[in-house]
């Protein structure tokens, strides 16, 4: 195992390495130092929680000379305003002892201020692409000076309907600079982007999305229907010495919704929730006092929490079997960072049976499973997505409830796919992108509006 010693860190980068406690480089610095440095145009295929932000933010630092220069030279975009503060808060703390001007771009907030900022100078710039591509078009971001261009957490930017703006922004890029991409999944939308903007990239792969992290220990119930499941979750959440910090997993925000209310009752002190939905303020505030221990539970949704750096989680709790095997491993990778250890626990309903088992044959592994604890109650009631088929249609015809049925109609249709096996997992995943990016475009309407 190698240490930063090996890296030969110039004096001020190893102190700020030091003062953050870390010791050994995690496997992806280790692989993506030297490759980063030799300017080779680079593809890392990591999780979040790998340290991959150190991996290629260390090299670039190692590299980046003091300049009074105002045009920035390093670019990173991410997907989120979340993400620009966080890698924001990361390079500061790493750029400590150093004279770097670092700037975060984002919507949401006044145009004009990150003007004036940018017009005052920046070596590096981090931000999210739609904001970031209207200041290059108003000439506050000048990309001239631009030799370093980095794209974070790319599939979640193509899943989120950003795809233009990338393409948008690259073409204004100078020819000559080094692009260094990081995924946690390899995806066709991807791949396609490195065919057209990549010159022959290095491509370090540390945890492929199927090996789970080691020190994460799994489990699941298999549990009846949605507001059994609620008691379940509510069950192992009265134990708040065990789950001192639990991130509840969800895969859509009407889902999300309906469980942060039927919890709010007994936990509402002392539980949050994210989504796409929520405006950014509330979306920060919820994460922050998350983070921060004020509230013990956040309910989130997958593409809201992916990329987010969420310090000593005890629990990730699988309210659903995500659809994309994927998913879940990036949710179990907001548990175990960097070398602790984490719990999961998932909840499957015999609809979600097949998701669990595509899960099981992406990671080679089976999930230790749990008989349903007899004290908890199995409920009775069924959300409106799980009433079975005939209820619903006959129930409201002709009645005013009619109005409903297109939604009712779409949901029950990827429900019963996903009992039938085989190619159908094709089109629940199809569909599933589908939901997501409509969803997203709202999102991204919002985060540009702003
Ligand atoms: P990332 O995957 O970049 O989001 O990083 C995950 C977490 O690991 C962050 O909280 C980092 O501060 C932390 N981290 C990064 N590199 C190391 C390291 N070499 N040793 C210990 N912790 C690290």
């Amino acid at each position: 195992m190698s240490s930063f010693e090996d890296f030969r860190l110039r004096k001020q980068l190893k102190n700020a390495v030091d003062d953050l406690g870390f010791v050994t480089p995690t496997p992806i610095q280790e692989q993506s130092f030297s490759v980063v440095l030799s300017g080779r145009d680079v593809l890392g295929i990591a999780q979040t929680g790998t340290g991959k932000t150190l991996g290629y933010m260390l090299p670039l630092l190692e590299e980046l000379k003091f300049s009074k220069q105002l045009n920035p030279r390093i670019l990173v975009l991410v997907p989120t305003r979340e993400l620009v503060i966080q890698v924001i808060e990361e390079i500061e703390n790493f750029t400590k002892y150093m004279s770097v001007r670092t700037i975060g771009i984002y919507g949401g907030v006044n145009i004009k201020t990150q003007s004036t900022r940018l017009l005052e100078g920046a070596d590096i710039v981090v931000a999210t692409p739609g904001r970031l591509y209207d200041l290059i078009l108003n000439q506050s971001l000048i990309v001239k000076g631009l030799k370093k261009l980095v794209i974070d957490e790319v599939d979640v930017m193509l899943d989120l309907g950003f795809r233009r703006q990338i393409t948008n922004i690259l073409e204004l890029l100078p020819e000559k600079r080094q692009n260094i991409m990081f995924s946690a999944t390899m995806t066709d939308h991807v791949d396609a982007l490195i065919d057209d903007f990549f010159v022959a990239p290095a491509k370090i792969s540390i945890a492929v999305s199927g090996t789970p992290l080691d020190n994460i220990s799994q489990l699941c119930y298999p549990v009846e229907n949605f507001y059994t499941k609620v008691n379940l979750l509510k069950h192992l959440l009265s134990d708040g010495e065990q789950f001192g910090k639990v991130l509840v997993f969800v895969s859509n925000k009407k889902s999300a919704d309906r469980l942060f209310e039927a919890i709010e009752p007994d936990f509402g002190q002392e539980s949050c929730i994210i989504h796409s939905n929520k405006s950014q303020n509330y979306r920060i505030r919820s994460i922050e006092d998350f983070d921060a221990g004020v509230n013990r539970i956040l309910v989130s949704t997958d593409i809201m929490s992916r990329g987010l750096d969420l310090d000593q989680i005890t629990h990730v709790i699988n309210f659903d079997t995500p659809g994309f095997p994927e998913n879940y491993m990036h949710r179990i990778g907001r548990t175990g960072r960097a070398e602790k250890e984490g719990k999961t626990i998932l909840f499957f309903t015999e609809n979600e049976k097949e998701l669990k088992d595509s899960i099981e044959e992406l990671m080679d592994y089976t999930i230790p499973m749990l008989d349903f604890p007899l004290e908890v109650e199995v409920s009775k009631e069924l959300t409106p997505e799980e009433q079975p088929d005939d209820y619903d249609l006959n129930e409201n015809r002709n009645t005013k409830k009619v109005e409903l049925a297109p939604g009712f109609h779409e949901k029950k249709a990827k429900n019963l796919k996903t009992n039938q096996g085989g190619s159908y997992k094709r089109e629940i995943a199809k569909k599933y992108k589908k939901s997501q990016t409509r969803g997203d475009k709202t999102y991204h309407k919002k985060q540009k509006r702003g």
